[in-house]
C-alpha cells in the first residue's frame, strides 16, 4: 500500500488536534479531514474546488499538516468522538481515505467516509479497512436543475447510495443536503423523506455563496426556510412522518407540519433537531455560519422561543 505524506485538516480541528493556536467558542467533536490528489474533477456550482479554491471548503478553510503529524496528536487528542474523511471527486481517490483510515486507526475513534460515486469493490476495501458510515452527498434536491448545479446525474447518485447500503447497512449510510440550491422547501422535504425511506441518514448545510464560484452571487436560504426543513427532517428521521404529511403553500413553501402543536412545541424543546445532525458525534461547528450568527446549525442548545419565531419569519 502507497504511502501519504500530508492531509487538509479543518481549521476548528487543527485546533483540537494542538496543531494551530487560536480560540474558539464551539469546539470540534469530529477530526474533519480533507483528502485530493491532483485536484478535483467534479463542477458544482457552489463549491470553490474545481475553481482553484482548494484550501476552502463552504466557509471553512483547510489547512495541510503531514499525516504523520496528525496521527501523533489525535493519540493525545480527548475531546474527539469520530474521524470524517471528505473526499474529493477524483478517480482512486477512495485508496487514499484506505490509507488514512489504516494510519489513524490506532487511536481507536469511528471513521466517516463522504465520497462523491465510488465502486463496490472500493467502499467494501473501506469499510474491510475500518470505516463505519459512508456518505455520498446527493446536495442538490431540486430534480430539473440537478445536473446544472452537480455537473452529474442524480441517479448515479441515489445508485451509489443503494450499493453502499448493501455495503455498509441501514443507518450507515448517509447523505448531505444543501439548502437553498434553488430548491423548493416541498422538493427538499420530498428527498428527505426518499432519502430516509431507503435507510440513509440525511444532514443538512445551508448553501453559502463563496466568491469564484458559479453560485457567488446566490443569496444563503432564509433563516425561516431553513427552519422548516430541519423540522421536516427531524419529524420524518425521528418520527416516521412522510412528505404527504406536510402542507405546502403554491410556492412549496412549508405551512403544516403534519403534528399537532404539542408535538411542534416539544420540537422546539430539543434543541438538537436545530443543531448539526448526521454521524454521531459531528458537530461541524461554523461551517455555515459566522461567529456573529446567523446560526443554520447552532453550535450549541438553541433558545427555544428563538426557534419558534425563527420558523415563522419568511
Ligand atoms: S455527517 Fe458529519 S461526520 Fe458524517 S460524513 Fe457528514 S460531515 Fe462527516
Amino acid at each position: 500500500m502507497h504511502t501519504i505524506e500530508a492531509v487538509r485538516v479543518a481549521y476548528g480541528s487543527a485546533l483540537e488536534l494542538g496543531l494551530l493556536r487560536g480560540r474558539t467558542d464551539a469546539r470540534a467533536t469530529t477530526l474533519y479531514l480533507f483528502v485530493s490528489k491532483t485536484g478535483c474533477r467534479g463542477s458544482c456550482a457552489f463549491c470553490p474546488q474545481p475553481y482553484g479554491g482548494i484550501s476552502k471548503i463552504s466557509r471553512v478553510e483547510w489547512p495541510r499538516f503531514a499525516l504523520e503529524e496528525v496521527a501523533r496528536a489525535l493519540t493525545q487528542a480527548t475531546g474527539l468522538e469520530r474521524v470524517c474523511i471528505q473526499c474529493s471527486d477524483e478517480p482512486g481517490i477512495a485508496s487514499e481515505a484506505e490509507v488514512i483510515v489504516k494510519r489513524l486507526a490506532p487511536a481507536g475513534l469511528p471513521f466517516s467516509v463522504s465520497a462523491p460515486p465510488i465502486t463496490v469493490e472500493e467502499m467494501e476495501r473501506l469499510r474491510d479497512a475500518g470505516v463505519e458510515i459512508l456518505t455520498v452527498p446527493v446536495d442538490c434536491a431540486d430534480k430539473k436543475r440537478f445536473r446544472s448545479v452537480k455537473g452529474r446525474d442524480l441517479e448515479g447518485i441515489m445508485g451509489s447510495l443503494r450499493a453502499a447500503l448493501r455495503v455498509f447497512g441501514r443507518g450507515k449510510v448517509g447523505t448531505h443536503l444543501i439548502v437553498g440550491l434553488g430548491e423548493s422547501e416541498r422538493e427538499a422535504v420530498e428527498m428527505i423523506d426518499a432519502v430516509s425511506r431507503m435507510g440513509v441518514t440525511p444532514s443538512l448545510f445551508a448553501f453559502t455563496p463563496i466568491r469564484g464560484t458559479r453560485m457567488e452571487n446566490a443569496a444563503s436560504p432564509p433563516i425561516g426556510s431553513y427552519r422548516r426543513v430541519q423540522i421536516a427532517r427531524h419529524l420524518i428521521v425521528n418520527a416516521g412522518l412522510k412528505a404527504s404529511d406536510f402542507k405546502f403553500g403554491p410556492d412549496g413553501r412549508i405551512t403544516g407540519f403534519g403534528c399537532s402543536e404539542e408535538v411542534l412545541e416539544r420540537t422546539f424543546d430539543l434543541g438538537h433537531p436545530f443543531m448539526v445532525c448526521g454521524c454521531p458525534g459531528c458537530n461541524r461547528p461554523y461551517f455555515n455560519e459566522r461567529a456573529s450568527g446567523p446560526f443554520y446549525n447552532y453550535p450549541f442548545k438553541p433558545d427555544p422561543k428563538r426557534v419558534a419565531e425563527e420558523t415563522w419569519s419568511y
